[in-house]
């Protein structure tokens, strides 16, 4: 087997699949491992796949996507004021899919991207099989994990192809602000880089501007946007993403998706369109978003006053960080030992990377009762710890 497909992001969800046994054999375990929505995806966008079933798409399907669908997603990036072409687009099987196709199309062994870590799990075993590397750069748990420029430009060298970046950030929760862009943007210039940007939480902002990569000035010929519905529309199990690059590159992909993919079912690309062409002030899409930023104020408030943690206050997404390291605890001993004692899934942040020791990631994928309780169990098993080690201090 080759070693270029390896198991690095597979590894990160050991705890929460021991999370789902538990849950599975009736314990009473709050899973809080995962950014799966806990809500159903639109009834709308469910008629429309049953409808479009029903009318006999059961095809094989254009392997771009649907020219209707590029054109709704096109229509998207023009309302949020980015200039976007339906030649521009390829419709693959969710943001994961996009990001492997566009790997596997831009770099070759030997290269070099750099990426900010704590990154998401999957991007290193993405960037290792086409046999580049993954030159990491640290977001520090000390600045609230924001990004600085300056530590890009100290990681380029003559190999580096391409800078990847995600924003809103998994698993921080944080946004990248307008001047750090701009930076970015002139380093991408003057180094002849390509930006490849993860854009899959831009919907669930709670504060702050949504910044596309494709609009920095000059970038339109060297950015990479990779989207989905997946978190937008809760629709993580229709796998349906797309890329958002150079007509170039989109044609390249469009090479590699024929001998991958075969594109993407006709039936979920109409159920697609019908999710884009929603308002998205529906009242359904509106909710969702509300209560993520809602589950964000709880958890907030149900950790303010614990002396054991500290929670890293996100601008977006779905993700949640706790500062654990009062209680002298790796972070993925203070997430098993959460699982195990307490009955609450956790992922620990080293699974993000070396920067995020110390940290535990927290979804906001329950109803806030429940999340609230969790809150509690978390502050009891901190609090623990830290009594322990409080002692243990003294003692020794
Ligand atoms: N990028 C990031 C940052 C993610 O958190 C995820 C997982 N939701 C993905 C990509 C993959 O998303 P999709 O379901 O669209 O493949
Ligand atoms: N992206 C989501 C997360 O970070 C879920 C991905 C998955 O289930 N593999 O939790």
């Amino acid at each position: 087997l080759t070693e270029r497909i390896a198991g690095e992001g597979a590894a990160a969800w050991n705890i929460h699949n021991r999370a789902l046994a538990r849950l599975e054999a009736g314990e009473d375990i709050t899973v809080l491992s995962v950014g799966d929505p806990d809500f159903d995806t639109p009834t709308a966008i469910v008629e429309s796949a049953v409808e479009s079933l029903r009318n006999g798409a059961t095809h094989y399907p254009d392997i771009q996507g649907k020219a209707a669908l590029r054109q709704a997603i096109a229509e998207r990036y023009r309302q949020r004021g980015v200039e976007a072409h339906p030649e521009q687009l390829i419709v693959l099987a969710g943001a994961q899919c996009g990001l492997y196709a566009v790997a596997q199309c831009l770099l070759d062994p030997g290269d070099e991207v750099i990426v900010p870590e704590p990154c998401y799990v999957t991007y290193e075993a993405v960037l290792h099989s086409t046999g580049a590397s993954m030159m990491r750069i640290p977001l520090r748990g000390d600045s609230g994990f924001r990004l600085d420029a300056a530590d890009i430009e100290a990681a380029i060298t003559p190999r580096t192809r391409a800078i990847m970046l995600n924003s809103p950030h998994n698993p921080t929760g944080q946004l990248i602000d307008a001047d750090t862009w701009q930076a970015i943007a002139e380093l991408c210039l003057r180094h002849d880089l390509w930006l490849i940007s993860d854009e899959v939480y831009a919907e669930l902002i709670f504060e702050g501007e949504y910044v596309c990569a494709a609009s920095l000035p000059g970038l339109k010929d060297r950015s990479i946007v990779i989207d989905s519905l997946s978190k937008s529309h809760a629709m993580t199990g229709w796998r349906l993403g797309w890329v958002f690059g150079p007509e170039a590159l989109i044609e390249h992909l469009g090479n590699l998706a024929l001998c991958m993919l075969y594109g993407c079912p006709d039936f979920i690309q109409d159920a697609a369109r019908e999710a884009l062409i929603q308002d998205r002030n529906s009242p359904q899409l509106k909710a969702m978003r509300e209560s993520y930023r809602a589950r964000r104020d709880t958890v907030c408030a149900a950790l303010a006053n614990c002396p054991a943690v500290q929670v890293i206050k996100p601008a977006a997404g779905m993700f949640l960080m706790i500062d654990i390291r009062a209680t002298r605890l790796s972070s993925q001993a203070f997430a098993d030992r959460l699982l195990d004692e307490y009955g609450v899934s956790v992922l620990s942040g080293e699974a993000f990377g070396p920067s995020a020791a110390g940290f535990v990631r927290l979804s906001l994928t329950v109803k806030e009762a429940r999340l609230t309780a969790a809150c509690h169990r978390l502050a009891s098993c901190a609090e623990a710890a830290l009594e322990e080690t409080g002692h243990l201090s003294t003692v020794q």
